[in-house]
């Protein structure tokens, strides 16, 4: 593809269309705006609007849109065309700067976990020039955050924002420490993104795919991933077909889509693109999502973007690969090669070990879901418990500035022990050969890849999270450094008392295993199986202390996020035990009773011959058994159901403690009468036919 530079970004309003357009000055003012979060002068955005408008139209635009992220996870629009009467029965195409940088919607419809009463429903959307604009449908979509009138953030954009100020803030500090004079740090994310196509006509068939996203019943095929013939296998043609018109829906609007291969479970791809700064990184996995979804249903798919779609197999993940750079191009968490440099590299190092581990739960309640709680602590994706890897060989180093022992598996360094004072830590030699597929949280090399997110999440949660964590420890360091008299030697003493106190985080064996389970309840680790288990610890008093601090969140924010974390598991749960009921008493009980009664005739017409039926007999008692069991679970589903609190905190935990199990045994029933009844006669796909198609 010979086009794709021309291709790249040809719908997003990027850089270079802004310098190209744009009157000298005016860039020169934006410019400022998206380095220095400077506000805007209404001039200045009234004539970025009308330029941008012209370059919207030009490009087939009609409307435009503040595209924003509310606490949902998705992303809202509401488009507004570029028409205005002229009061002759004519119309102009205007935008103006005030349309730019400033919306209205009516706020009332989205979560805001009592935030906002209904009545009070005005909300603002506020553009983010950090973020291009771009086209979509025919729309310019503004990419925004939005706040409530009296200022409480209702979205996923603007925490993010700030988190990422506040780490800025204090690496700056720490690096003046090191005597360098950097205006800006930025958190970097890549964001591998996994996913699931399967047939339309499979889907359409199918009302718990439909309405929650997952299979709600359903026999393992015989055929799994067993073979692990599907991992970076070569891709079919109808999928392949599928990729390239992705990436180049992305190219167009400027999402570096780089890595497309086959997953491990059957119909089980992944996407990965070049990583960016963290709010766009975001922006760009939300359009991917929406992207994935749109472009698979030209190509006769559906993509499943659910993190349990199918039991038996893997779930869908998305890893968050994250690192800190500055404004100068330099990646704070690349070891780098010269003595100084690995102080650095250490202390950052440092920070992140403390962080991580001062702030388990803060990473395991920001991949909190309904959906996700199928794969954390399932048996393939990493366990409910936060621990992190950072390899056999910087182990090697922090084991030795813990015990002040020589580091064994160092250079240079088997004479002196090692220190982290400037001129004695030798280059840190780096294998990334043996990296660990089980860690929550892995080092790899120059960034950590954080594989705990799930497949349909929003990664602004977490990248707020792991932010704020990080500038917090990065603060008390800088704090404690920056009165200290002999920088060498407060350094030395604090990187080895900080690791001394979060080494406990540090695992490197085999995250699934039931040892290490045991290992991290010896250590003090927390172990949140549930979202009801994390949530609740989202306003504990350190959290709020943290979030307060740094300007992220306001303690009613906070309590607004836990809430509606809550409220969205229970109505999940809540979705996929109505939609069990539908399916058990609409099509599963009808097809069962159909079938043993044509099994049953058969007996009886061959007894009316003289014929014994030993077989038909046999079959038929079998299926009424396993459909008296069923319909038991069903009214046993039916009553938790109707037992269900009012209070969400109540409410979440009593779907996690009652209605899970009763729909665990409804579907263990019908299940079994899957492989009892015809194929003919069972209503639905089945596995093999949904994960197997040619
Ligand atoms: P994996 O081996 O985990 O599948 P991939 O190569 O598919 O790795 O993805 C790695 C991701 O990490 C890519 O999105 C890549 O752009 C991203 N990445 C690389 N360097 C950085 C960095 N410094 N900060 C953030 N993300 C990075
Ligand atoms: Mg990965």
């Amino acid at each position: 593809m010979s086009r794709v530079p021309e291709l790249f970004g040809s719908l997003s309003f990027n850089e270079a269309v802004m310098r190209d357009r744009l009157p000298k000055d005016i860039f020169r003012a934006l410019k400022k705006t998206m380095e220095e979060g400077s506000p805007l002068a209404p001039g200045v955005a009234n004539v970025v609007a009308s330029v941008m408008k012209d370059w919207a139209i030009e490009h087939g635009a009609t409307h435009f849109t503040h595209w924003f992220q509310p606490m949902t996870g998705v992303t809202a629009e509401k488009h507004d065309s570029f028409l205005s009467p002229t009061g002759d029965g004519a119309v102009i195409m205007e935008f103006s700067g005030k349309e730019l940088t400033k919306g209205e919607p009516d706020a009332s419809s989205f979560p805001s976990g009592g935030l906002r009463a209904t009545f009070e429903a005005r909300g603002y959307t506020a553009w983010d020039p950090t973020s291009y604009a771009f086209i979509k449908d025919k729309t310019l979509c503004i990419p925004t955050a939005f706040c409530s009138y009296t200022g409480e953030i209702l979205d996923k954009k603007t925490p993010l924002l700030r988190s990422m100020d506040a780490i800025s803030r204090q690496a700056c500090r720490v690096l003046k420490l090191f005597g360098k004079d950097v205006r800006r740090v930025t958190t970097t994310v890549g964001a591998e993104q996994e996913y699931f196509l399967i047939d339309k006509e499979d889907y359409a068939k199918r009302l718990d795919l439909i309405l929650s996203g997952r299979t709600l019943f359903g026999a393992s095929s015989p055929k799994g991933q067993e073979l692990e013939d599907h991992y970076f296998g070569s891709i079919r043609p109808r999928v392949k077909a599928f990729m390239d018109d992705l990436d180049e829906e992305l190219w167009k609007l400027g999402v570096a889509a780089k890595t497309e291969h086959n997953e491990v479970a059957p119909c089980q791809h992944e996407m990965a693109p070049v990583f960016s700064t963290t709010n766009i990184a975001t922006d760009h996995n939300q359009l991917a999502m929406e992207m994935m979804k749109k472009v698979a249903g030209r190509h006769g798919f559906v993509c499943l973007l659910h993190e349990k779609p199918f039991e038996g197999i893997n779930g869908s993940g998305k890893h968050n690969n994250w690192s800190i750079s500055t404004d100068t191009g330099e990646n704070l968490l690349d070891p780098g090669k010269t003595p100084i440099s690995n102080a650095q590299f250490l202390l950052f190092l440092t920070a992140v070990i403390k962080a991580v581990d001062e702030y388990q739960d803060l990473l395991r309640i920001s991949v909190a879901s309904a959906g996700n709680d199928h794969r954390l602590g399932a048996n393939e994706a990493p366990p409910a418990i936060v621990s992190m890897y950072v390899g056999d060989d910087l182990d090697a180093v922090i084991e030795s500035l813990v015990s002040g022992k020589d580091c064994e598996g160092c250079e240079d360094s088997a004479k002196t022990p090692l220190s982290v004072g400037a001129s004695v830590l030798p280059p840190i030699p780096l294998d990334n050969s043996d990296r660990n597929r089980t860690s929550p949280f892995a080092f790899t090399g120059n960034k950590f890849e954080f594989r705990m997110p799930g497949s349909s999440f929003n990664i602004a949660c977490t990248n707020i999270m792991l932010n704020t964590a990080v500038a917090e420890a990065l603060r008390v360091f800088a704090d404690e450094l920056e009165g200290a008299g002999d920088f060498d030697t407060a350094l030395a003493a604090l990187v080895r008392r900080e690791l001394r106190t979060h080494r406990r985080i540090i695992f490197n064996g085999n995250g699934y295993s039931k040892e290490w389970e045991e290992e991290a309840a010896r250590r003090g680790l927390l172990n949140l199986r549930s979202t009801p288990d994390a949530l609740p610890l989202y306003t504990s008093e350190k959290n709020v202390s943290l979030f307060t601090r740094h300007g992220v969140y306001t303690v009613e924010e906070m309590k607004s996020r836990e809430e509606i974390g809550l409220e969205e598991y229970a109505k999940t749960i809540h979705i996929e035990a109505e939609t069990m009921l539908r399916m058990i008493g609409r099509q599963i009980l009808p097809a069962c009773v159909e079938y043993s009664g044509k099994v049953a005739s058969s007996a009886a017409a061959k007894a009316g011959i003289g014929i014994d039926a030993p077989a038909e007999k046999k079959l038929a008692g079998a299926i009424s058994a396993k459909t008296e069991e069923l319909i038991q679970a069903q009214e046993a589903l039916q009553g938790k159901e109707q037992g269900t609190p009012e209070d969400v905190h109540l409410a979440a935990a009593y779907c996690r403690a009652e209605i899970i199990p009763a729909m665990e045994k409804a579907r263990a029933a019908a299940d079994e009468l899957e492989l009892l009844v015809g194929k003919e006669n069972w209503p639905f796909p089945v596995y093999e036919d949904i994960l197997f198609y040619v």
